[in-house]
């Protein structure tokens, strides 16, 4: 017998938490490593394999536009596409993901322009291709490396590009498709026009700010008989007004619009009788200083069809027209109307057989005016001249210096306001015959068979295609794919032969597009090609397509290129706003050329805003950059981050969040170091439980990790990353580390190492934690993929978590035991009752730690709390922390309620595991320890000692 051992010596007997995860992350070095890891496996082709022959499921990546380093939109964007990619791909699926770029586009060509300066005139349209291939190429690289650093999954190596060779042949074999089955025309056009870009605008190319304009009130003559409009303007001067916010489409201004139904009126002012409508009357002569003109003559719009007026300042006849669209809200009622300007005078100009008069050019500057002192000016500084014109003619009634602020269009990539302006276009016809019904129509019916997420989108798209005009499919630049159609050089006809369209395509398939660019129509063309008028010369349109045709035939160019991806796609997710871009123009083509929308569903994410909701911008400083954050607290942050928003809704991102989302992180990562080291010793094979045989509180947490197993199995269905998050917290703060783990502590340090309760904690610990690794893999890839490597070794299992599956619920708890959750709910809320009584004993000095105390717990036995409570007794020191509990039957006390008291616990404190216990010195060879911790002594070999001396 040696002398008593100093406490170290018994401490050194404790079976203390041992794991080589680290406490501290050091994400921002780790994580590197980890990618190199993945990338020297090759996971993401053994993620492929391992799932080959399983349900698909098919998110088809929208391509971001390859121009930049990524910013926190694509983070959330692509973190959104990861988490369902990873989460359907450990439910079972076979969920591919090949994500790609949208290459090609103005953006890229101004940026290339404003590198090549004046350059560029000289340069053929091959090389400026070149360039901004090479710009986009770079582009793309980085994006690529980003996205990976962040940990998103994918077909990295071999992604779609909508410059490749086989998209561009796509693009055309799409746009060849509608051309022959008769959606495509070729028409003037008025079309939302930039004229600092140079090009035509789609619709969603084109957003509203405020902007300030001249606001001229313009008398035009009236040359017919003013007696044709009411019998009192007989023999009189007569006029109308016409008003206008831009002066610079007057010189094409072609006509008076007047409503047929609204009431006309002529207020007599200096010697001339002016027309207005009724309701305006008011408001103009206030505008043009006539406020005591009295009305002289009353009549119906209709009166004015066709009547004939002068042009302010050119010699030329001016028809009064009529039309619906005009209205009583501003203005005059009588609408000064230039076919190349304007949408509804277009339409009008044809019903009204008028020409399509236009002097405004490309870069916007006022041409062929015959000498007018606006020739050559940009509209916008045209406008003083012209007012200064009308001010000379007399034909301006308001202040030339009046001005108004209105919502203007303007263009979206330059913020420019954009003009309207009649040109030569591609459209495609909405109305095109399909079948029984129209192209409009089956897009609108496929959009009903579509889940819209969140609901409203369905709406909102529907809206969109309801009343969209024609599709305008041309684009004046050079960076993109040609509309390759050639023109007889004769007739101006376009050449419709599929078998010359295939041979482009095929050309387009080994060339890519430069093709178009790089060969004289005599290459492209077979020699014995000719027009319907008999002639054999053509050339070539030059205009390109429309960058939203190009992305739309992705279903096509991507999808239906590869047997795996065959479309629809299961998802399509992106921003709120390509319900006007991407969805939309993803929906025409599929619809065009398959009469099928090319998804089932699509889901919708917001913006990224700042905490005071405000967008990122440099100026604010409150920019979130994601590989900023990446590098500096890491990816799994960003993730983390991505997954405790609600991505349907606008979302806050700052600093200070993305501090928080890391503190959170740490108590995550805490809870596996704990789970890890406490099963350092554990192996499955040998040492598991049959969940039967386990400790009754043991089974309880497995019940509970099985239903929150299911709950965030639930909420990856649906997206619900947020509560995915929210409940991964809530279970791993909660109910693990403020409860189970606290209270196992003295199961699992003091019990013999082998002691079966001890093991039956640990079997819950190990599959709690190969549970909870699973679960939280598709959010925190590194470190699930870090917990994986270090779990006890499982003979068969997968070389990643990323190829293993969630867990079923029955695998984690028997599905007939899942019951014990309701009883022990119980018992777990009474516990407070325990604890706040052992808070008193403490607070009032009697004791320093729980374990010093015991628990008096006293209750009605026919209650069903106390019942609880008798069939967990053995569980209760453990859950209470104290050293013993005792259970008081009072028949007499209320059936609904127990109490609670806690008094200085019995016996002695053995020197080990400080519990009190009337066993101390039990075992004679350990004097100093309980009988428990003797037998765990006993089982480690301890050397006997003596009692030490009585002091
Ligand atoms: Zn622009
Ligand atoms: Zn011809
Ligand atoms: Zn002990």
């Amino acid at each position: 017998m040696s002398a008593p051992p100093k406490e170290a010596a018994l401490k050194s007997t404790l079976n203390l938490p041992q794991t080589a995860f680290a406490m501290k992350a050091n994400l921002p070095a780790n994580e590197p490593l980890r990618l190199a890891a993945w990338d020297s496996l090759g996971l993401y082709d053994r993620i492929r394999a391992a799932r080959a022959g399983r349900p698909r499921y098919l998110l088809h990546d929208g391509p971001p536009y390859a121009n930049g380093a990524i910013h926190l939109g694509h983070a959330l964007n692509k973190c959104i596409k990861d988490f369902v990619v990873k989460s359907k791909t450990m439910a079972g699926f076979d969920a591919p993901y090949v994500p790609g770029w949208d290459c090609h586009g103005l953006p890229i060509e101004i940026k290339v322009d404003e590198h090549l300066g004046r350059k560029k005139l000289e340069m053929d349209p091959l090389a400026v291709r070149r360039a901004c291939r090479e710009y986009a190429q770079k582009f793309l690289d980085i994006q690529r490396t980003q996205f990976i650093r962040l940990g998103v999954f994918g077909r990295w190596q071999q992604p779609y590009s909508t410059m490749s060779h086989q998209y561009e042949a796509a693009i055309l074999e799409s746009f060849y498709y509608f051309y022959e089955h008769g959606f495509v025309y070729k028409d003037l056009r008025p079309v939302s026009w930039c004229i600092h870009d140079r090009t035509a605008l789609a619709e969603a190319e084109v957003e509203y700010e405020q902007h300030t304009s001249p606001s001229v009130y313009v008398r035009y003559l009236l040359k017919s008989s003013p007696a044709d409009l009411d019998g009192a303007l007989a023999g009189r001067r007569v006029a109308t007004i016409i008003w206008t916010t831009t002066p610079w489409t007057l010189p094409a201004s072609l006509a008076v619009a007047f409503h047929p139904d609204l009431e006309y009126v002529a207020l007599d002012h200096d010697g001339t009788a002016y027309i207005v409508a009724e309701p305006l009357a008011e408001a103009t002569r206030a505008a043009c200083n006539m406020p005591a003109a009295p009305i002289i003559a009353r009549f119906k719009g209709t009166a004015l069809d066709r009547a004939v007026f002068q042009h302010p300042f050119l010699d030329r006849d001016i028809l009064g027209v009529l039309a619906d669209y005009v209205t009583t809200d501003q203005g005059t009622g009588c609408v000064h109307t230039a076919p190349a300007h304007g949408v509804d005078d277009f339409r009008t100009g044809r019903k009204y057989g008028l020409p399509v008069t236009f002097y405004v050019d490309n870069a916007g500057r006022q041409s062929n005016t015959g000498g007018m002192p606006y020739e050559g000016l940009n509209v916008f500084k045209s406008n003083p001249e012209i007012i200064k014109l009308l001010v000379e003619k007399g034909a301006l009634l308001n202040s030339p210096t009046d001005q108004i602020t209105h919502s203007y269009p303007h263009c979206w990539r330059c913020h420019k306001p954009v003009i309207v302006r009649a040109t030569e276009q591609w459209f495609i016809r909405m109305e095109t015959p399909v079948g029984d019904s129209t192209f409009r129509q089956v897009a609108l019916d496929e959009i009903k068979k579509v889940k819209w997420d969140p609901a409203w989108g369905e709406e909102r798209i529907s809206n969109m295609i309801a009343t969209r005009p024609d599709w305008c499919i041309s684009r004046q630049r050079i960076w993109g794919v040609p509309i390759a159609v050639f023109l007889c050089e004769k007739c101006n006809l376009p050449l419709r032969n599929p078998a010359v369209n295939a041979s482009v395509v095929a050309r387009f398939q080994s060339e890519g597009a430069d093709a178009w660019y790089a060969h004289d129509t005599s290459v492209l063309l077979p020699d014995d090609t000719e027009c319907e008028c008999g002639h054999s010369g053509f050339r070539k349109e030059m205009d390109i397509l429309d960058v939203w045709f190009e992305s739309g035939a992705s279903w096509h160019a991507v999808l239906d290129a590869e047997p795996g991806l065959a479309p629809p796609a299961d998802l399509y997710t992106e921003g709120g706003d390509q319900h006007r871009g991407w969805f939309h123009s993803s929906l025409l083509c599929s619809v065009g050329m398959r009469g099928v929308a090319p998804y089932k569903m699509v889901a919708t994410s917001g913006w990224t805003l700042d905490e005071q909701g405000r967008a990122m911008s440099k100026s604010l400083g409150n920019v979130v950059d994601p590989v900023d954050i990446a590098n500096r607290l890491g990816a799994e942050i960003v993730r983390l981050w991505v997954a405790s928003v609600d991505f349907r809704e606008d979302v806050a991102a700052s600093e200070n969040l993305m501090q928080r989302v890391s503190d959170n992180y740490r108590k995550l990562r805490n809870t596996f170091r704990f789970l890890l080291g406490s099963i350092g010793d554990f192996s499955p094979a040998t040492n598991a439980i049959p969940f039967k045989q386990m400790q009754p509180l043991d089974q309880y947490m497995l019940a509970r990790t099985a239903q929150v197993a299911e709950r965030i199995r639930r909420a990856y269905d649906d997206f619900e990353f947020h509560r995915v998050y929210h409940a991964l917290n809530e279970f791993c703060n909660t109910e693990l580390s403020a409860l189970y783990l606290d209270v196992l502590k003295d199961r699992l340090y003091t019990f013999a190492p082998d002691s079966p309760a001890r093991r039956s904690a640990q079997t819950a610990l190990w599959c709690i934690a190969e549970t909870l690794v699973r679960l939280v893999a598709p959010i925190l890839s590194f470190t699930a993929d870090e917990v994986w490597q270090l779990l006890p070794a499982v003979e068969g299992r997968e070389p990643s978590v990323h190829i293993a599956e969630f867990p079923s619920a029955d695998s984690i708890c028997p599905s007939d035991s899942i019951s014990i959750t309701a009883k022990w709910g119980i018992v777990i809320a009474l516990r407070s009752g325990a604890l706040s009584q052992l808070e008193a004993l403490r607070a009032g000095g009697k004791i320093g730690k729980a374990l010093e105390a015991k628990v008096r717990v006293t209750g009605n036995s026919k209650g069903d709390q106390l019942r609880d409570l008798i069939a967990y007794e053995s569980a209760l020191p453990e859950l209470y922390g104290a050293s013993q509990v005792e259970i008081v039957h009072d028949e007499k006390a209320d059936m609904g309620t127990v109490t609670f008291a806690a008094s200085l616990a019995d016996g002695a404190k053995c020197e080990r595991c400080w519990r009190y216990t009337t066993d101390v010195a039990s075992e004679t060879k350990y004097p100093t320890v309980c009988a428990r911790c003797a037998s765990a002594l006993v089982a480690l070999n301890f050397p006997a000692y003596t009692a030490p001396e009585p002091k």
